[in-house]
């Protein structure tokens, strides 16, 4: 039961975190938004800046914004394991500063490949797609919300081109 506390706590909070930060702020920003794009999809850009190691205010609030949705729900998640809610935010920090490996000529394992495959998680190969093209290759940790992103990105995008030819016109 302590065991499974501690996955249920750190699950969730990973699960529903990515969830929220995809939904709520990576596509939208993408679509309304010009922040995201300059500061993490920019050329030119190292893998400390990739990983928010970096001092620059612009790159810690854009991280600082995609991770509050992290965060919001420690509380509650305390109460079922605290060690689980621990483990859950050091996961998804470590999988930030993975993710941007590709950077520094980084290629995944190939066991480790397949056992992402297996859980649905983002390899840094996978996520170097997104950086590439920003309409593609979503769920910063969890692949399955690509597609619904996807379409959430093209609902959005018609709810922009409708807003501005209402303006125009
Ligand atoms: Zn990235
Ligand atoms: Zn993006």
């Amino acid at each position: 039961m302590f065991i499974l506390k501690i996955v249920l706590a750190a699950g969730i909070l990973l699960v529903v975190g990515d969830f929220l930060s995809t939904f709520l702020y990576h596509v939208p920003e993408h679509v309304f938004g010009k922040f995201h794009s300059i500061v993490h999809h920019g050329k030119n850009r190292s893998f400390l800046h990739y990983a928010v190691l970096t001092r620059n205010p612009v790159v810690i609030l854009d991280g600082f914004l995609g991770a509050l949705p992290y965060f919001i729900f420690v509380p509650w998640l305390w109460k079922i394991s605290a060690i689980g809610t621990i483990l859950g935010l050091i996961l998804g920090e470590f999988h930030v500063v993975w993710r941007h490996v590709s950077l520094i000529k980084w290629q995944t394992p190939k066991a480790i490949s397949f056992f992402c495959g297996c859980f649905f998680i983002t390899t840094p190969e996978r996520h170097w797609l997104h950086h590439e093209n920003s309409s593609v290759a979503y769920g910063d940790i969890f692949t399955f919300y690509d597609r619904p992103a996807q379409q959430w990105m093209k609902f959005l995008m018609g709810i922009k081109k409708k807003h501005c030819k209402n303006i125009k016109a």
